[in-house]
Formats: structure tokens, sequence, C-alpha cells
């Protein structure tokens, strides 16, 4: 496998931090929780998709792009980075927002991703719910096409082969960081979505033979289609790295227990995370991808899911800039 075949643009603060976790480790009084921070890879607030968008933007670059073109859920975080990373290397970018939870506070609507989406000078357009947003945002690059502009649209979440190879990348610095502190760790697990975060670890993980399972936390899809799309896309990051079949079937484990009422709607145990990772380690989860991974990182471990002698290391896929969105889950007039 090498990695450095593939052109890349340098997006992201890397390495990300890995920090132990001792008050909410105790707090559970389970396995040792450490903490991987890639709500800290520095582009306009962080997280997850800055690591795709190394290898997503060069390649818009290779090809001339002038405009970027991505969808996500109106709080979508891929679609800020997204905006970010391009006005940094100079290029237009529209965004295709779907309204996915009906929500129509004013907060929710126009604060956290979106009012960074703005400031980063990205165009945005709308679409109600329900509807096949990468064939929406399609359409409207051919549009962009038929007049003569060079765009390359992204995928929701980044999630294709070549943005998987931003978490092969990820993989590779977890073991180097493991390696140099001498630190074993039993399992990682992460909120999983749109799927190129787990199928790129995972990938990179068999390809290097670590050894960590890698479990995700869903937040939208059932169990099966949840596993399907990050197994056919692991398959597919395979193929592309250069080494085929390293992934089997079973390498790829999701829990969907977590996911509440839906995609973006926190659940009880959402905030309840939110809250003891804020209190406990002063770390800011989101309620839509991280909080809901760290609820089934909670509850697993409340389950005894895993040995106490583990050590279990969470992934924080960032995100807490959507928290501005969600002021209306909390009772922030009653308490301040
Ligand atoms: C997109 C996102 C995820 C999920 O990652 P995928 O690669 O889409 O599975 C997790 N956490 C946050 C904060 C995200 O924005």
């Amino acid at each position: 496998m090498n990695l450095a075949r593939f052109p890349r643009v340098r997006l992201a603060h890397l390495p990300t931090p890995i920090e132990p976790l001792p008050r909410l480790s105790e707090a559970l009084g389970g396995p040792e929780i450490w903490i991987k921070r890639d709500d800290c890879t520095g582009l306009s607030t962080g997280g997850n998709k800055t690591r795709k968008l190394e290898f997503l933007m060069a390649e818009a670059v290779d090809q001339g792009a002038e405009v970027v073109l991505t969808q996500g859920a109106t709080q979508s975080n891929h679609a800020r980075q997204t905006a970010a990373a391009a006005a940094k290397l100079g290029m237009e970018c529209h965004i295709l927002l779907e309204d996915r939870t009906g929500y129509e506070h004013e907060n929710y609507r126009y604060n956290g991703n979106v009012l960074l989406d703005v400031l980063h000078g990205a165009t945005i357009e709308h679409r109600g719910p329900g509807l096949d947003m990468n064939a929406e945002m399609e359409a409207v690059a051919e549009a962009m096409r038929a007049k003569g502009r060079k765009a390359y649209a992204i995928p929701g979440g980044g999630s294709n082969a070549t943005g998987a190879l931003g978490y092969v990348n990820c993989a590779l610095e977890t073991l180097a960081q493991l390696t140099e502190m001498g630190l074993r760790v039993d399992h990682m697990v992460h909120a999983t979505g749109s799927a190129g975060t787990q199928a790129g670890l995972v990938t990179g993980f068999q390809a290097l033979n670590a050894q960590i399972p890698v479990l995700g936390i869903g937040v939208r899809a059932p169990k099966d289609k949840q596993e399907a799309n990050v197994f056919a896309l692991a398959e597919k990051t395979a193929d592309k790295l250069g080494c085929p079949g390293v992934v089997a079937r079973g390498d790829v484990v999701a829990n969907t227990d977590y996911v509440g009422e839906g995609y973006g709607l926190p659940a009880e145990s959402t905030l309840e995370a939110i809250d003891l990772f804020a209190r406990l380690e002063a770390i800011l989860l989101d309620p839509v991808y991280s909080a809901k991974g760290a609820a089934g990182l909670i509850d697993l471990v409340r389950k005894g899911h895993f040995d106490s002698s583990d050590r279990v290391l969470f992934l924080h896929t960032g995100g807490a800039i959507g928290l501005t969105g969600y002021t209306h889950v909390f009772d922030v007039a009653g308490r301040a």
C-alpha cells in the first residue's frame, strides 16, 4: 500500500492528538477510554471531512476545476469543510442543502455550519427531504458544465474511494502514534454515516494488519444497510490502493441502536453523551454524529461489552460548531 502515489493537498493539522479520558473512564468504571482528536483537524473548526478533502480537492485541482459542488443536510459539517477548502484553494463552492430534520428554528437554519458556509463565500440552494441528493447535485453540475464551467462534484460526506483515502491515512497515522507511544489499543469506536470514515479506517488497518477492530455507531441507516455501504466502499478503496480483497465482510461492524428518532434528531442518550464529555473532559461533541457515537460507546461500556482490561480509542470526528444550531434542545434560557 502506497498512499504517496495519490495527489493530495494539505488542509489538515496532522497528526491529531491521541489523549486519555481519565475522568470519563473512571465515571463509567469500565475499560480505559482514549480519544483521537479529529475534531482538531484545524480547517474552519475542524472535523473528519478535512482528511477526505485533502485527496478530493487534489483531484479537483488536477482537473482544473473552477467550482466544486457538494451536498448534505442543513447543518452539514462536510459542506462547511468543503466551503472552507474551496476558499483556501481559490475555487468557488456551491452547496445543496437538504432539509432532513424539519427543524424551523432560526439557529438551526442560519447558525452553526450554515453561518460558516456563508462566511466562506459558498452559494447555497435548498432541497426538500427524501430526494436522491447526489443525483440533484449531479444535475446542477451538468447544467454548469453545459455553460462551459469546469465543475467538480463531491458526493455527500466526501464518501467515495478518493475521499476514503483520507481515513486510510488516519489508520497509518494512528498506528504510527500508538507505536511511538507504546500504547496497545483493543478497539476503535466512532460515528458512521456516509461510510467513508469507517471504510478508510478498516481498509487501512487491514492493509497494515493492525488487528484493531473498528466499531461504527450508526447515525441514520439500519445495521444491514450501513454495514453493506461501508463494506462496498472499503472494497473500492482497497482496489484503488492496490490491495484488492484485503477487507472481509466480517471486518465491517456497525451498531445502529443509538440513532433515536432519526438523522439529526438527538435522543436522550445523545444529550447525556454531550453532557458527560463536556463536564468530565471539557470535550464538545455534536448532536448529529459524535454524540451518537459516544452514546453507543457509553452504553456498550455500561453493558460490559468491553473487557475492563481493554483500552478503547474513540475517534472524535468533529462537528461541535453544529451545537450552535441546536440551542433549542438544551434548556439554555432556563439555565443561563
Ligand atoms: C460526516 C461525519 C461523520 C461520519 O463520517 P462518514 O465518513 O460520513 O461516515 C461523523 N462525525 C461527524 C462530525 C461528521 O461530520
